[in-house]
């Protein structure tokens, strides 16, 4: 959700029922995140949370800094993704806050639990942006999380219609976490032409990018996605040079500005094959929830009859 997770849409999600994530690194300074947080706390008076990446970047980021705004920003609830959260976590829970930390896979998850996290969000290979590299859809990791974590567990990756809901609540999971259908809503801040794409698009309309890193990212499968997909395909070993002109993140943004699809890549998960329209978040969550509530309801329960 980088350059997406605004104030706005946080906002718009709490306010309809969800937790907002505000993302950390979408803002350029400490200072600016500091800012982005106080918009957001006066948009809603509802909880929201704050996201802290820690994965490889062109330019070095402030971690420290950055988790120091958010402690005193006053927010009470910080997701991390990424790296390791242990750093982090005296700073964290001291000032109160509740962690829950983003996984690919159950051994990251029991090593959250075990540091003392107080959730993890399992993240199956359908999510957008950074699966890991193990490949393990959420039919396998949701169920492997219900039977062997103590702390509860949110479900994300190939999430946002209410058959989604329902499956990863009978799959354990207690409640999920959506990101790519959020930025089809009417508070998403990117153009409508990202929007309109990814409603046309397919399952098959997302693409891996830097498998040869180990620091593989699903993302949409647009021209500029093929060409880092086939200059890494090459024989022999790939520099990150290579490629860097074409994935940067300031590229990403300025196409989620003017609509210009071909200019960079962004994340996208495999859920875009689920997205045909742009909802508001309100309409959004209680579509969600009403078709969740009428498949346990009638459905499940006409099956046990
Ligand atoms: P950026 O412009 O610094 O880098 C662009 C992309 O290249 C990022 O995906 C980054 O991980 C990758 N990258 C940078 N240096 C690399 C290296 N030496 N080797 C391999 N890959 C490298 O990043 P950005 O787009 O401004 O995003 C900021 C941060 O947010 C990055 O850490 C990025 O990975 C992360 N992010 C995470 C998600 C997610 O799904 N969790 C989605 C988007 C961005």
């Amino acid at each position: 959700m980088q350059w997406v997770g605004l104030a706005e849409l946080a906002s718009a999600v709490s306010n309809a029922g969800g937790l907002g994530i505000v993302t950390g690194l979408t803002q350029p300074t400490p200072e600016d995140l500091l800012k982005e947080i106080e918009r957001c706390q006066s948009m809603t008076d509802k909880p929201f949370g704050v996201n802290l990446t820690i994965l490889p970047t062109i330019k070095p980021v402030p971690y420290d800094e950055y988790a120091q705004a958010i402690v005193d920003s006053g927010v009470k609830i910080v997701e991390t993704a990424g790296r390791n959260p242990e750093p982090y976590l005296p700073l964290f829970k001291a000032a109160g806050i509740k962690l829950i930390h983003k996984c690919t896979s159950i051994r990251h998850a029991l090593k959250a639990e075990k540091i003392g996290c107080d959730a993890v969000s399992v993240d199956g290979f359908e999510c957008a942006g950074h699966p890991g590299e193990d490949d393990v859809t959420n039919m396998i990791l949701l169920p492997l999380a219900a039977r062997r974590l103590k702390i509860p567990f949110l479900a994300s990756g190939g999430l946002g219609d209410g058959r989604g809901l329902a499956a990863a609540l009978a799959m354990g999971a207690d409640g999920i976490n959506m990101g790519t259908r959020f930025m089809v809503t009417k508070e998403a801040p990117i153009h409508d032409n990202v929007k309109q794409r990814m409603i046309e698009a397919t399952e098959l309309d997302t693409a891996l990018i830097y498998r040869s890193f180990r620091n593989t990212a699903r993302v949409f499968k647009n021209s500029v996605a093929e060409q880092v997909v086939e200059i890494e395909s090459r024989p022999g070993e790939t520099k990150f040079e290579d490629i860097q002109s074409l994935v940067q993140g300031v590229k990403g943004r300025e196409l989620f500005d003017d609509g210009d699809l071909d200019k960079g890549i962004w994340s996208a998960g495999m859920i875009v094959g689920l997205i045909d329209d742009n909802p508001s978040c309100e309409e959004l969550i209680t579509r969600i929830v009403a078709e969740a509530d009428d498949i346990i309801s009638h459905r499940l329960r006409e099956m046990l009859a």
